[in-house]
């Protein structure tokens, strides 16, 4: 695979959209098109190379067809930047400043980083075993800019649950996040379920939330009313650093998020976090291999 050592050498390699298409192609189907109507490989290529036809369904595509690049205006030499702008960049950047790099609209911006933001969602994550610690927060909601009558305070701020599973000798630290409206014992347990495998050992504080976990799991908690933080290995400080993380960027990068787009930024710190070890160009591959699906402007803007 090739190395871009630089923003400038990646530019050098994806200058055209016929060589961003010739990428994509070789990512999406590995030389062999497919109809993304009906699956068939029976498919005719036009003599401009950009499009073909279906011998099956006789519909017609291009590569983009059916992917987070579909249907907009924007070349994709210009989404391909973006993308590797994007999965390269260790804490995330704003729409203003993407617009200023791309020399796009804050709108244009805006949009492309929420579809990138798909792309970096793992579509089926493994379950989380070891020692995994779990964890609730308030996250956005960012009151700065509003004016005083305006300030909501806690009620603005949407709750994240997460949950991490703790690094050794061989692996990093790999976590997880979902938005819940309440921390009931409920939506805890669903997450948990859903996140961590069987008989791992979790680590909580001591929130009545937590109560059933002792069913499917090992279970220790910590006692932070009673200021107990640490005992042995018994902490939540791992997730506690994520938090941290996931708020700097929230509200350092992006200041206010609403309620509605939340998860998909928790799925972008989640993605810096679990990808701190791979390559540059690694992780612009695959986030381009994960490109299937597409997130449209009308299902972004839609209020929940
Ligand atoms: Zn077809």
């Amino acid at each position: 695979m090739k190395i871009f050592k630089s923003i400038l050498s990646f530019q050098k390699e994806f200058n055209t959209d016929e060589k961003c298409r010739e990428h994509l192609e070789q990512s999406r189907w590995n030389g062999t098109p497919a109809c993304p109507f009906c699956g068939s490989t029976g498919v005719h290529r036009f003599p401009n190379g950009k499009i073909f036809k279906c011998r099956d369904c006789r519909k017609k595509f291009s590569v983009t067809v059916g992917t987070i690049y579909e249907n907009t205006k924007i070349p994709l030499t210009k989404w391909y930047l973006a993308t590797y702008i994007l999965t390269t960049h260790s804490k995330g950047i704003s729409s203003l400043q993407l617009a200023n790099m791309l020399d796009v609209t804050q709108k244009t911006a805006w949009f492309l980083n929420h579809r990138i933001r798909e792309m970096l969602t793992e579509k089926a994550p493994q379950l989380l075993t070891g020692t995994v610690e779990v964890d609730e927060t308030y996250v956005g909601g960012s009151d700065r800019n509003r004016h005083q009558h305006k300030k909501k305070g806690k009620d603005a701020k949407t709750m994240v649950v997460g949950a991490v599973q703790r690094g050794d000798e061989d692996n990093a630290s790999k976590v997880t996040t979902a938005i819940i409206p309440a921390t009931t014992k409920e939506n805890v347990t669903e997450f948990i379920l859903a996140n961590v495998q069987a008989g791992s050992n979790m680590v909580t504080d001591e929130s009545k939330a937590y109560n059933k976990v002792k069913k499917n799991y090992t279970h220790d908690t910590v006692n932070h009313r009673a200021k107990e933080y640490v005992r042995g290995n018994v902490h939540t400080n791992t997730i506690e650093g994520f938090w941290s993380l996931l708020k700097r960027q929230i509200d350092g990068i992006h200041h206010s998020v609403s309620p509605q787009h939340l998860g998909r930024y928790c799925n972008e710190s989640a993605y810096r976090y679990n990808n701190k070890g791979v390559a540059q160009d690694e992780r612009f591959a695959v986030a381009v291999s994960n490109c299937e699906g597409r997130l449209t402007y009308q299902k972004l803007i839609a209020k929940q």
